[in-house]
């Protein structure tokens, strides 16, 4: 991708609620983003509560439209979503990030891991594990280094078929983690069913925290659950020093917020492995 070199972040609330002919328009503007390299990569540290230090990086998306500014993904994922664009740009996602990892690993000096999401036509796409295989062979990246990030309502489309793709990846040695976990409509059951490794707590849970005795008991719930079968617990959308110490004091391994380190460029992450600054 092209590298503008700009942060320019323009407000998108004045278009967010605008008529449906802005997605249209939106729409188009993305193919041709697709053929002008505007979309990027940005990753963000996912850390270690105790230590702080890195353990890995979440690859979020980004679009730096010339004249709209910065895209949000929660804008253009959608879009990507229903016209089928996202298998292109979620391929290229995947690639591009299973091939950005071993420059972090070199930076840091130490082993790490990253993680790419994954939305659900992707996941249920015919070529999706050809797509995986590419990312993999083309990179070399182990496949345990890997973590591939999905929602409940994801496996739950169709979950016969999401129990063969996941023994698939887990073939490849490729680790699952439940993306926005609590927030989806379906049982614990697929907890028992499925081969996967992590859960990442939504913020929804954690940003009234330590405050609210509901999104507490909650927590603790999933971290109790999580001990017992064995998963690693990711708490997303950590802000604050207060939220940060409550969950580490409750046994939360890992750490991912705007506290410990905002989704940043490649360089810019690549940086500040070298300077040790997230140690
Ligand atoms: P997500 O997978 O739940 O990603 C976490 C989102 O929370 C990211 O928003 C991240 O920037 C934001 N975040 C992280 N820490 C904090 C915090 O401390 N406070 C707050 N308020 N937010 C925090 P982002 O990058 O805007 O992405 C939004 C969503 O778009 C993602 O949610 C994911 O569902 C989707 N997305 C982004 N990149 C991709 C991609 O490459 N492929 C697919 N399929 N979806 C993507
Ligand atoms: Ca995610
Ligand atoms: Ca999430
Ligand atoms: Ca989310």
């Amino acid at each position: 991708a092209k590298e503008t070199g700009k942060s320019r972040c323009v407000t998108y609330s004045a278009r967010q609620s605008g008529p449906p002919e802005h997605d249209i328009s939106l729409e188009a503007a993305m193919f041709n983003a697709v053929r002008e390299g505007e979309f990027q990569l940005y990753f963000q540290p996912i850390v270690d509560a105790r230590s702080r230090q890195i353990q890995g990086f979440e690859t979020l998306m980004r679009w730096k439209h010339p004249t709209l500014g910065m895209v949000p993904p929660a804008r253009f994922i959608p879009i990507a979503e229903t016209n089928g664009l996202i298998n292109l740009l979620g391929a290229w996602a995947l690639k591009a990030a299973c091939v950005q990892l071993p420059q972090f690993e070199e930076a840091a000096g130490r082993e790490l891991y990253i993680s790419v999401n994954i939305s659900p036509r992707q996941f249920r796409n015919d070529k999706f594990l050809d797509v995986l295989d590419d990312a993999l062979n083309f990179s070399g990246l182990p496949g345990n280094k890997l973590v591939l990030e999905i929602t409940e309502g994801t496996l739950m489309i169709d979950p016969a078929h999401a129990e063969a793709i996941l023994a698939k990846m887990t073939e490849r040695r490729a680790r699952i983690a439940i993306d926005d976990f609590g927030t989806g409509y379906s049982s614990l059951a697929y907890l028992k069913r499925f081969p996967i490794s992590v859960l990442k707590v939504d913020r929804a849970f954690i940003k009234d925290l330590p405050d609210s005795a509901k999104d507490a008991a909650i927590v603790n719930a999933v971290l109790d659950l999580a001990k017992h079968l064995d998963l690693s617990v990711v708490a997303e959308g950590v802000e604050t020093e207060l939220q940060l110490d409550y969950l580490e004091q409750r046994g939360c391994q890992y750490i991912q917020g705007y506290l410990t380190g905002k989704p940043m460029p490649a360089h810019v992450a690549v940086a500040a492995l070298k300077e040790d600054l997230y140690a």
